[in-house]
C-alpha cells in the first residue's frame, strides 16, 4: 500500500508523533511506498499559525524556525530513505506546497529546484482563500467567506479553483493534494441565492441549501473551472490524491468527494493515488478500509496509481496497479485483522 502525503510532530507544529516512530508504524503495517512531504516553509509572517508563534518572541524567529525545520526534515528524511535501501517501504521524499499566495508559490518553485537532489516531487495544495486558511477552524472558514462582498460562496469557490490553477501552472505538481479542501468546514445549512451566489437568511425559491455535493450541479461555470484544472493536470501527467484525512476529521467521503472523483475519471484518466496525510502514528493508514470501499464501490475505479523512484537516475514516475491486485493486497488482510 501507499501514502503520498505525510507530516510528523518533529517538523510541523500541529503534528503529533516523531517521524521515526511513524516510520516504525508504517513498517509494521507493511506499506509498500510511503512519501514524506513536509511543507515548504512559509515566508510571510501573516501566514504563521498561532501555535507557530507562541514559543517565539517575534515573527522573524518563528519564520526562521520554519526554514530550519525544513532543512532538518530533509536530512532526517534522507537518513530514513537510506536505511530503507533494501527493505520496504520505499521511501520517497517530497514536499507539500501550501500555496498561500503567488509569492509563496514562486518561492516553493525555487526551493524545490534548490533541493532537487533530495526532493523528488511535490504535493500541490491550496490552503488559503484570500489569504485566510480554510482548514484551520470554523472561524477562519467564515472569515474567508466574509472576505467576499455579501458572503458570496460562489465567488469564494471560484477564487479557490483559480488559485489552484495558478499553483498547477507554476509547479505542475505530480500529486494534487486534497482537491476540495474547502468542504472541511462547509456548514451543513448554508443557504445561498443561486443566481448571485450570495449567502442569505431568506428562503425565497432561489435561495437553497448548497452542499459540497451540490455546487457543481448548481453552478456550471464552477464545474468548468474544475474540468479545466483536471485537464491541465492530465496534460502534464499529474495525479489526484484520495486523501483519507477528511474521513478522520468526520467527513463522509475522502478528498475529493465523488462529484469531483467522477470528473477525474472523465478528464484526468482516473489517475488517483492514495494518501493518509498522517501527522502522527494513529493517523498512518487511517481509514484506509473506508478508502478501499470508496475506491471500489463508490468510484468503481479499475486502476490505482503510485509513485516509484528510479534508483539509477533519481526520477519518479507513476506505476499502474489493476484494482483487483490493489484490493487483494495482503495489506488489507493485516489491516482487517488489527481492526
Ligand atoms: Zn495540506
Ligand atoms: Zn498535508
Amino acid at each position: 500500500m501507499h501514502s503520498h502525503h505525510s507530516h510528523s510532530g518533529d517538523y510541523v507544529a500541529h503534528g503529533v508523533d516523531p517521524l521515526d516512530d511513524m516510520i516504525l508504524q508504517v513498517e509494521k503495517m507493511k506499506f509498500h511506498t510511503y512519501c514524506l512531504t513536509e511543507h515548504i516553509p512559509r515566508i510571510e509572517s501573516k501566514y504563521l499559525y498561532p501555535e507557530e508563534i507562541e514559543s517565539f518572541e517575534n515573527d522573524t524567529d518563528a519564520l526562521k524556525q520554519l526554514e530550519m525545520n525544513f532543512t532538518k526534515f530533509l536530512t532526517h528524511a534522507q537518513r530514513i530513505k537510506d536505511s530503507h535501501k533494501n527493505k520496504y517501504p520505499n521511501i520517497i521524499i517530497g514536499t507539500e506546497i501550501e500555496a498561500c499566495n503567488t509569492t509563496h508559490i514562486q518561492y516553493a518553485k525555487q526551493k524545490i529546484l534548490e533541493y532537487q537532489d533530495q526532493v523528488k516531487f511535490c504535493v500541490g495544495s491550496v490552503h488559503h482563500i484570500n489569504g485566510i486558511p480554510i482548514d484551520f477552524d470554523q472561524d477562519n472558514w467564515y472569515k474567508a467567506l466574509l472576505s467576499f462582498p455579501n458572503k458570496n460562496l460562489k465567488k469564494m469557490l471560484i477564487s479557490y479553483f483559480e488559485s489552484q490553477y495558478e499553483m498547477l501552472q507554476i509547479l505542475q505538481p505530480k500529486v494534487v493534494g486534497h482537491f476540495d479542501l474547502f468542504k472541511l468546514f462547509w456548514p451543513d445549512s448554508l443557504r445561498v441565492n443561486i443566481d448571485t451566489g450570495e449567502c442569505t437568511e431568506s428562503s425565497s425559491e432561489n435561495d437553497i441549501i448548497v452542499t459540497p455535493m451540490a455546487y457543481l450541479n448548481i453552478w456550471d461555470d464552477i464545474k468548468q473551472l474544475v474540468i479545466r484544472n483536471l485537464k491541465y493536470i492530465n496534460s502534464y501527467g499529474g495525479a489526484i490524491e484520495i486523501n483519507t484525512s477528511a474521513l478522520r476529521k468526520g467527513l463522509k467521503e475522502p478528498y475529493p468527494s465523488s462529484n469531483i472523483g467522477e470528473l477525474v475519471k472523465q478528464y484526468c484518466q482516473g489517475r488517483f493515488v492514495l494518501s493518509d496525510d498522517a501527522h502522527g502514528i494513529a493517523q498512518v493508514g487511517v481509514r484506509y478500509l473506508d478508502a478501499l470501499q470508496y475506491i471500489t464501490q463508490t468510484l468503481q475505479l479499475d486502476t490505482m496509481y503510485y509513485l516509484i523512484e528510479n534508483n539509477e537516475n533519481g526520477t519518479v514516475h507513476f506505476e499502474k496497479i489493476p484494482i483487483t491486485e490493489f484490493a487483494n493486497n495482503e495489506f488489507w488482510t493485516l489491516l482487517r485483522a488489527n481492526k
